[in-house]
């Protein structure tokens, strides 16, 4: 079928066809001759035209006269011999012949059998039963139609394909960028927290210095009391051993308020101290160190509609919470 479909079925039908008798010629009675003019008809219809003239036969397509007295005057058409011998020798010719016959070129098409029929054999067998049969022209206009139609559909479906790709293609690359977007808020809210967090340390640390300060002012204050009262002690032991350890006389000699005066430490040694005593209260602000939890929402994308590749924006049911 494939060689029948490259060449035009009216050509060949013209060129191996007797146009009088519209029958394929063969190597027997449907012989191609050869007129004088260069026309072909078939032996049959030759010796019929032969036996209506005297002296020639006119050709039936230019109506020069071909002046003979005998069909062995004129000489076969080898060219079409040719090719209707290698033809049938080929096996190609059952490709170009009428499928029922397989001896004429056919004309009509069935389309309930799906094949291509002569003129004779068109109604036994086809028309006969029922069979719709059209010419093989209007056949195959009606073929190129169907298949156009597909080949249309084909390609509406292909660049419904390719837009749904380019929706797709689109909602990806959103997608990428709010990826990206969320995951640099959460940095940000993290510096902003690590920031918090070292303000926090550092007034937490200047509160705990000043404690320690007053607290160190005191204690060393009082220290400081304590020694000068322990050199008073220790030089007034020093004093009274020094007198014990005098001759009878001389300790009763100098006798006096001198050493009867009583140094008076007690009273001034520090009873009460009023100092600070650090102690953490923890702020009951974050119960844990997150910053947020991330939330979703449901978006449905169109890949039919131009702007589906935008992402359907309804506000978020609950917004991240960012204890800041
Ligand atoms: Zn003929
Ligand atoms: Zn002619
Ligand atoms: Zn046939
Ligand atoms: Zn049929």
């Amino acid at each position: 079928m494939a060689a029948a479909s490259c060449l035009d079925p009216d050509l060949v039908r013209e060129v191996l066809e007797c146009p009088i008798c519209l029958e394929t010629y063969n190597q027997d009675q449907l012989r191609p001759k050869l007129l004088q003019c260069g026309h072909s008809v078939c032996r049959q219809c030759l010796e019929k035209l032969l036996a209506s003239t005297i002296n020639g036969v006119r050709c039936p397509f230019c109506s020069k006269v071909s002046r003979m007295s005998s069909i062995s005057q004129l000489a076969d058409n080898l060219t079409v011999l040719k090719i209707i011998d290698c033809a049938s020798s080929c096996g190609s010719a059952a490709g170009l012949m009428c499928k029922s016959c397989k001896n004429r070129l056919p004309r009509q098409y069935c389309c309930d059998c799906s094949v291509v029929l002569c003129d004779a054999c068109k109604v036994e067998g086809h028309q006969h039963q029922g069979h719709t049969v059209q010419t093989i022209r209007t056949a195959a206009e009606q073929r190129r139609k169907d298949l156009g139609g597909r080949l249309t559909s084909l390609r509406d479906t292909m660049a419904n394909i390719q837009k749904k790709k380019a929706a797709i293609d689109s909602v990806s690359k959103s997608l990428r960028l709010k990826y990206k977007a969320v995951q640099q808020e959460y940095a940000r809210a993290e510096l902003q927290l690590q920031e918090e967090l070292g303000r926090s340390r550092r007034a937490f640390a200047a509160s705990l210095a000043e404690v320690e300060k007053l607290n160190s002012q005191i204690l060393e204050e009082q220290t400081y009391l304590l020694n000068i009262a322990e050199v008073q002690v220790v030089s007034r032991c020093d004093y009274l051993t020094m007198r014990i350890k005098q001759t009878d006389t001389a300790l009763l000699e100098e006798a006096g308020g001198n050493d009867e005066e009583e140094l008076d430490v007690k009273s001034n040694l520090p009873v009460l101290l009023k100092l600070q005593e650090p102690e953490l209260v923890k702020t009951e602000n974050p119960q844990s160190l997150d910053m947020g939890q991330l939330t979703t929402k449901q978006c449905t994308v169109n890949t039919d509609e131009e702007d589906g590749q935008e992402l359907a924006a309804a506000p978020p049911l609950s917004p991240p919470p960012l204890p800041l």
